[in-house]
């Protein structure tokens, strides 16, 4: 019923919601998914990457909360979809994700490739019991070049060399950045996971329809304070993107230049390191214009000799139109059902709060890892990892 008020003044929305019935004939709740009009509207202007993120929640309900989102122009999260699913339970996962590609079918590679380097970092800690190797794979696997990641990779060679062919076997592409082909931006190195899941970590102690409501409410005055925002700035870019700009061109300005064609130049920095920038392409060696859609220094130094203006490499999403985009969308208040028509389906069957399977003792927040060679793939695999976990992976990998 809730749900039906909250659409009522919020159109677009989409939720599922999935009950069982008991053996007294009871139906009782299982799984929660739902996704604010606003949000989808605002997903069409948005890089299509990313992240899932969850809380394990504390209220009667043995779930975990979890949120699908990605990041505005800004490197902002900007929330997509939000569920409620069984921790230590596949089919839950299985389900939040047939929710979640019905509007972000690209959500795979990003979200594989992170549960996949976490997975890994668990496992070669718990294999090899090995001080420091851990975090050098953690290095190795966040490094954005080849160069920097054969850097870590001796490391790991020298400090164990099973562990080396270990990490051959699963696939360079399903834990490095740098062998990683799909497009990823900068989520894997940015704290993308810590804001929304902080925020709604005060929810999680509410019962679910509160907890959807208080959430609801975060996110109407997120939207509206950063529409606020959005419609004040007056620079071409997002205000971080401008700043990185600004840091980008300070950095580049003792660089030497040597053209190779109209559109390749040799850029060397004032270490003497050589990269390769490709204006044409937009790519550099160093990598960064490549994940970030974003001018490196050594992009900027080229651009200066070629007389090219920067702004015309920036990626779209970064300027200020599709950022105010994504904002346009309000989020609504829900009406009180009093003053409301009811479709009477929805009063005469009343769901149940699920029986609690949770014991006593504090709920348990981590699962036991688990051995043996890392899943690629299907969804099935992919929801094997806890929510926790991949928020975990994301601190890790946090630089
Ligand atoms: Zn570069």
């Amino acid at each position: 019923m809730y749900l039906h008020l909250v659409k009522s003044t919020n159109p677009g929305t989409i939720t599922e919601i999935e009950t069982t019935i008991d053996k007294k004939g009871k139906t009782l709740f299982k799984y929660l998914f739902f996704a604010f009009g606003a949000c989808n509207d605002g997903y069409k202007f948005m890089r299509k990457v990313i992240v899932i993120d969850g809380t394990v929640m504390k209220g009667k309900y043995k779930g975990c909360l979890v949120a699908a989102s990605g990041q505005d122009g800004n490197m902002q999260i900007y929330p997509l979809a939000i569920g409620v699913v069984e921790v230590e339970d596949d089919a839950g996962w299985v389900w939040f994700f047939k929710n979640l590609i019905k509007f972000v079918p690209e959500v795979y590679p990003m979200a594989h490739l992170a549960a996949c380097a976490f997975h890994l970092f668990r496992n070669v800690k718990h294999k090899y019991n090995c001080g420091g190797l851990a975090g050098l794979v953690s290095k190795a696997g966040r490094a954005y070049t080849v160069g920097d990641f054969r850097y870590w990779w001796r490391q790991i060679e020298e400090t164990k060399p099973e562990c080396a062919e270990y990490l051959l076997n699963i696939g360079l592409p399903h834990w490095t950045l740098s062998h990683f082909t799909g497009n990823c931006y900068n989520l894997i190195s940015s704290n993308i996971s810590e804001s929304l899941n902080a925020a709604m970590h005060k929810g999680v102690e509410y019962p679910i329809v509160s907890m959807v409501e208080f959430i609801r409410a975060m996110l109407m005055r997120w939207f509206w304070c950063r529409r606020t925002f959005t419609g004040k700035t007056r620079s071409k870019c997002t205000p971080e993107i401008e700043e990185l700009l600004i840091d980008h061109l300070k950095e580049s300005l003792n660089y030497a230049v040597l053209g190779a064609t109209d559109w390749i130049y040799q850029v060397n920095d004032a270490v003497g390191c050589e990269f390769t920038v490709d204006l044409e392409k937009k790519t550099c060696t160093c990598r960064v214009f490549d994940f970030l859609k974003i001018p490196c220094c050594h992009t900027l130094a080229a651009c200066r000799v070629r007389n090219i203006d920067p702004y015309s490499l920036i990626s779209e999403c970064y300027f200020v139109g599709p950022w105010r985009e994504k904002y346009k969308g309000v989020l609504m208040p829900c009406p009180n059902e009093r003053d409301c028509d009811i479709p009477i389906e929805l009063t005469e069957v009343p769901v149940n709060p699920p029986r609690t399977k949770r014991g006593g003792g504090r709920p348990k927040n981590k699962r036991i890892p688990s051995q043996g060679e890392v899943d690629h793939g299907t969804t099935g695999k992919l929801a094997r990892r806890s929510y926790d976990e991949v928020k975990m992976m994301f601190a890790l990998l946090t630089p």
